[in-house]
């Protein structure tokens, strides 16, 4: 715990002192999805969020920036799969509520409350698409934008999320990071057309899977692309504001681009269109509402900044809106008989 605490500790004052390199997909690609998403939106949904692109995009590093002064922040970006071994997609219970019966709450928030928070979230934007209140709307939809594509990054869902264990520190930011600095251009599938989410809870935890799945990879690209190309090589003085730091050169991010396979490239693209799904959906759960009242652009996010934000932020789920519910809690029975 004193260990996870100290590394949130750095991360902040790495956050703070350098924004772009925290533990986050990087502000470009985040800022990239949300505007991306909103133009994979169906009509009439894609006429109301397009007024609110720019705050959308804006937006979309909130969350990260909410780190800075928000202890209860930095859970919500990940979670440690192996922590929970292997059968953590078989058992690790989908409601909030049955996984604090299940595991003790300490435990669940040090290893990570990524997939709960993501649909805790999505609730929020359904509740304030019913409402009607854009500036709502606007908030938890970039919110949620973010939250979706910290999910569609492995490095986000493993306690070696640096490398730090085994000797690659530095990997995250690599990744998620320099990758699409480089290549974003070149890095995208075609889109597909969003989809509607019946279940958030099943669909947080596929994505989570389906991202995860690499990880191995991951780490093996990184080794492989430190000992193929000669040391001088691997780096390359890069200006930084005002400074030169030393950071990996294009050559090295090419090789382990290319030795993942343009991972990184589905998964950016993978992430803007669950966005776009997930949005799609909360506004359809919402009863389509047409009438959302104007938001006044001037104001906006100026309520936030006076806002203390609550303790406890995961709340259960209201299920009863849900149209398709599978069974999701029998495994919960075999965690509480342990
Ligand atoms: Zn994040």
């Amino acid at each position: 715990m004193a260990s996870r605490w100290l590394t949130c500790l750095c991360l902040v004052i790495c956050f703070i002192s350098n924004p772009e390199t925290a533990r986050a997909w990087g502000f470009m690609a985040h800022r990239y999805i949300n505007e991306s998403a909103v133009y994979l939106l169906p009509q009439p949904l894609l006429g109301y969020m397009l007024q609110y692109k720019d705050e959308l995009r804006d937006r979309a590093v909130a969350a990260d920036q909410r780190r800075a002064w928000d202890p209860q922040e930095a859970a919500r970006h990940f979670i440690d799969l192996d922590h929970w071994g292997d059968s953590v997609f078989y058992c690790m219970p989908m409601n909030w509520g049955d996984a604090i019966r299940c595991y003790h709450e300490d435990s669940l928030r040090e290893h990570g409350v990524l997939p709960w928070h993501t649909v805790t979230v999505y609730r929020r934007l359904v509740n304030a698409f019913v409402r009607g209140d854009a500036e709502s709307v606007c908030r938890h939809a970039a919110d949620l934008g973010h939250y979706l594509a910290d999910a569609h990054v492995p490095l986000h869902l493993c306690s070696n999320y640096n490398g730090q264990f085994t000797g690659q520190h530095g990997i995250h930011a690599l990744l998620e990071s320099r990758i699409p600095e480089y290549f974003i251009d070149q890095m995208l599938l075609p889109f597909k057309r969003p989809r509607w989410i019946p279940d958030v809870r099943l669909s947080i935890w596929d994505i989570i899977r389906e991202s995860s799945a690499p990880l191995a990879s991951v780490f093996d690209c990184e080794r492989r692309c430190r000992t193929t190309l000669p040391i001088p090589w691997q780096f390359s003085p890069i200006q930084q504001g005002s400074r030169l730091v030393r950071k990996e050169s294009k050559e090295f991010v090419q090789c382990y681009d290319q030795c993942l396979g343009g991972l990184m490239g589905q998964r950016l693209s993978a992430s803007i269109h669950n966005v776009a799904s997930w949005w799609w959906s909360a506004w359809i759960e919402a009863g389509q509402p047409k009438g959302v009242t104007r938001m006044d652009k001037r104001t906006f996010g100026q309520k936030e900044k006076g806002l203390s934000i609550p303790v406890s932020e995961i709340e259960e789920i209201q299920v009863d809106t849900i149209t398709s519910l599978r069974v999701l809690n029998q495994q919960s029975k075999e965690c509480d008989e342990r």
